[in-house]
């Protein structure tokens, strides 16, 4: 199985990953360049050192033509102190101090150190002993010349190697306190970055336990996490409204169902107990009983159809006064039989919608005016537009509803009048279809009413825009 990290350590070790790297890059770029400077330094102090010794000995060569030797001698011991192998000739070509020739062994034995010296610190370095030779002038003639051998092409003396090594030093411990700082800096990051997540995840596994009110409460200061922190909330948000909706309906279609089921029950037993005669009046009741739960089946079927929030709908161009005109042709015989005028006026309205759930829209709030408008009561339908919207518009001269059921018609169970819909049948689901294939449309319901004058339903459908 592949192994996996918890994100802490994961970014920690990647912090400290690239720390080294970096660390290990600007060691050796920072060693190299100062090596390299260092080395040219070096290299043009010896010749310097070179010129000046030529100087001092030029000092030493008198006016009438001779030579100072003991002062050259304490010169040339001197520079070979610092490894320099010397030895001044005249014009003629006659030596005037040689360090071979003074102490031999001596001068072998500084060449051997100075090239032990480089190749303890240096293995791969290639010097060797070289000899240069720097001529003396007296004023404008040259009165001789003087030869210098040293380890070449550069030589680091024990000051030199001790400024390296200090360098060195330096260099590792900045290193040292770098590493340990990304190490810190490294770990506070990952801390920041694992702790929301993990606040995160525990909600996340919370909800999964069905904890939907659990919600993440801290400001996160990463655009991503305050992503998946607001995506979180709203999904618990979500399942918990959903629940609350689920609970609610189960107790209410159980409350539904347990008035006819009851009375069923009762007068059956009652049947059965040869209290009540099966006759035709006892057994209709039974009949209405069963009708009644037969529909309000049928609205929950409806109701989980249309409900849902991701109501799919097949939107075609048609026009609004053309469908009101065929449902309201076919639905005219049921108001003439019950003695209510039913009247449609209004011109083209072209929508972009559902055809059949619009169709299911007209069909509900005329099937409402119809039951809650007497005998010589009139429907009117009004189709009309505005910029933006079309208007549909089903106003009744029916009993109105009172304007403390106003605010909750839309609501799922709800009857503005339990005795008085308990006779009409409705079980109060029709209009939360309707809103909610209203606004599924991405339209708008509203409603007035007044009680004993009437009631109007206006809904506002979203026009088909010309391209
Ligand atoms: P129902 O199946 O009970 O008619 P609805 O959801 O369609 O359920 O309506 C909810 C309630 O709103 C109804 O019970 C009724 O009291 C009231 N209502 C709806 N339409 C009208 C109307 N046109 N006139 C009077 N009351 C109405």
């Amino acid at each position: 199985m592949k192994r996996r990290y918890s994100l802490r350590s994961k970014l920690s070790l990647s912090y400290v990953f690239v720390a080294l790297i970096s660390l290990f890059l600007i060691s050796v770029i920072t060693n190299l360049l100062l090596e390299n400077h260092f080395k040219d330094y070096v290299i043009e102090k010896q010749e310097q050192g070179n010129r000046e010794l030529v100087s001092l000995v030029s000092q030493h060569y008198g006016p009438d033509g001779a030579w100072n030797t003991d002062s050259i001698e304490k010169i040339c011991l001197n520079a070979l102190g610092q490894g320099k192998v010397i030895r001044v000739v005249d014009a003629a070509g006659e030596v005037i101090w040689d360090a071979r020739l003074h102490d031999n062994t001596l001068c072998q034995q500084i060449i051997a150190q100075m090239a032990r010296n480089m190749n303890e610190r240096y293995p791969n370095w290639q010097g060797g002993y070289v000899e240069e030779r720097y001529p003396v002038f007296s004023g404008e003639r040259e009165v001789g010349h003087v030869e210098i051998g040293y380890y070449g092409p550069y030589y680091y003396n024990d000051r030199d190697l001790a400024f390296i090594n200090s360098i060195n030093r330096l260099l590792v411990s900045v290193g040292i306190f770098a590493l340990f700082l990304s190490l810190l800096v490294g770990a506070f990051m990952a801390r920041s970055l694992s702790t929301p997540i993990s606040r995160v995840i525990t909600t996340a596994q919370m909800i999964a336990k069905g904890y939907y009110q659990d919600r993440v409460t801290e400001a996160m200061n990463i655009h991503e996490i305050a992503q998946l922190t607001t995506a979180i909330n709203h999904l618990a948000e979500t399942l918990e409204k959903q629940e609350a909706l689920r609970k609610r309906l189960t107790s209410d279609v159980a409350h539904e169902l347990r008035t006819p089921l009851s009375t069923l029950q009762s007068y059956l037993e009652a049947m059965l107990d040869g209290i009540w005669h099966p006759d035709p009046e006892r057994l209709k009741s039974c009949h209405e009983e069963i009708l009644r739960i037969n529909r309000l089946v049928e609205d929950l079927a409806q109701l989980t159809r249309y409900e849902s929030d991701n109501m799919i709908l097949v939107k075609t161009a048609f026009d609004l006064s053309t469908l009101c005109r065929g449902i309201i042709k076919n639905l005219e015989p049921g108001f003439r039989q019950k003695g209510i005028t039913l009247r449609f006026s209004g011109e083209e309205e072209t929508v972009l919608a559902d055809k059949d759930k619009i169709s299911q829209v007209l069909i509900n709030l005329l099937s409402n005016a119809e039951k809650y408008t007497p005998p010589g009561g009139v429907v009117e339908v009004r189709v009309r537009g505005s910029a933006d919207f079309a208007e549909l518009q089903v106003k009744d001269t029916g009993i109105g509803i009172g304007p403390e059921d106003l605010p909750h018609i839309f609501e799922r169970f709800y009857r503005a009048d339990q005795s008085r819909t308990r006779l009409t049948g409705g079980a109060g689901i029709g209009l939360t279809i309707t809103k909610g294939i209203v606004e599924a449309h991405g339209g708008k319901i509203q409603v007035q009413s007044e009680v004993g004058q009437g009631t109007e339903f206006i809904v506002l459908l979203p026009k088909k825009k010309n391209p």
